[in-house]
């Protein structure tokens, strides 16, 4: 069982896996140029530094059988379906039109959350190349309940097989969403977790009104909070971008020191960190991952963050609204 507690000493199965280089050190930090985000952790073991510590915490979590159960759902099942053809005759409708639809589909079909943006060079990681303009980005909900339940341990997995069980229904969402395109004629291709490829999801859904980056390194969205996961597509079917949503998180987290607290290994930074030329909420990847690893996806920063209790975040709004008119 993972340990809790500040005095957490880290297992040597996973900080004797650590390559000489930091993944502080990869991801950028106190660089201050802009730069495209180096692909990293989660990416295939051949464009990474970390692949020898991704394959130990993978192996690792593959000993609950309730974990190894969800990640195993490969498709026609649990991830969706394959691609289907490009259609050889473009449907015509507006950009708005599109919009709507693609709204209208991703809703029904799995997702809870969905929004647009342009693609930036800065959402594409070193090496990899897309050339559709246009990124969605889809979000699903996970069960509070069963997330509230970190650390998952392997007595309890409760909150590592959310994780994986949304991982799942991202997929379907996002796989379906681009079958729906291509089937009108335009290119898609979708982009699904937990394994990364060219699209950086984050910045792309923060741009597309997901919500804001919170001191903890996740999303915070005004209806979920931390508690959802994400997929994407990228096509060029005409479409039209939405606004980022910014509602007070960042200011919040100022104050608040809920996840910093909480994080059995202290790898919550309270103060912004310069990043690749930008000043933002940082989590340092050297002490965040050996526990991590040790406890099975940990998600105790996403949990404990109080935008997560279903239902809280209307509160916080309010109580942001009212202390802004003083
Ligand atoms: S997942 Fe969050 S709470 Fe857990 S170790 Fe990493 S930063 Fe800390
Ligand atoms: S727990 Fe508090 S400080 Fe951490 S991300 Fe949530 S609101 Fe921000």
């Amino acid at each position: 069982m993972a340990r809790k507690g500040r005095n957490f000493e880290p297992m040597t199965r996973f900080t004797g896996r650590f390559p000489d280089i930091s993944g502080n050190t990869v991801n950028g930090l106190g660089e201050g140029e802009q730069r495209q985000p180096s692909a990293f952790f989660w990416h295939p073991p051949d464009r990474q530094t970390h692949s020898v510590l991704q394959k130990e915490v993978i192996d690792y979590h593959r000993r609950s059988a309730e974990i190894r159960k969800e990640f195993s759902s490969e498709p026609p099942g649990g991830r969706g379906p394959d691609p289907v053809g490009q259609a050889q005759q473009r449907s015509v409708r507006s950009a708005y039109e599109w919009t709507r639809s693609i709204k209208d589909f991703a809703l029904a079909n799995e997702s809870d959350l969905v929004g647009i943006t342009a693609l930036k060079p800065e959402y594409v990681y070193q090496g990899y190349e897309i050339k559709q303009p246009w990124v969605i980005i889809i979000g699903v909900a996970m069960d509070y309940a069963e997330l509230s339940q970190m650390p998952p341990t392997f007595e309890n997995p409760a909150a590592a097989v959310v994780v994986a069980k949304e991982y799942n229904r991202a997929a379907r969402a996002c796989r379906l969403l681009a079958n729906f395109i291509l089937s009108r004629g335009y290119y898609a291709k979708a982009y699904q977790g937990p394994y990364a490829s060219a699209l950086n999801m984050m910045p792309a859904a923060i741009a597309s009104g997901f919500g804001e980056l919170g001191k903890h390194g996740s999303l915070i969205n005004r209806t979920y909070g931390s508690s959802f996961r994400l997929s994407a597509v990228t096509t060029d079917m005409p479409l039209l971008a939405d606004q980022p949503d910014e509602f007070g998180a960042d200011d919040y987290c100022t104050r608040c020191k809920a996840c910093s607290n909480a994080c059995p290994p202290s790898a919550i930074a309270d103060q912004k960190q310069l990043v690749r030329g930008e000043q933002k909420w940082y989590v340092n990847f050297d002490k965040c991952i050996p526990y991590f690893g040790e406890a099975l996806g940990c998600a105790v920063c996403l949990a404990i963050c109080p935008w997560s209790r279903p239902g809280n975040s209307e509160n916080i709004i309010r109580k942001l609204a009212k202390r802004q008119q003083k």
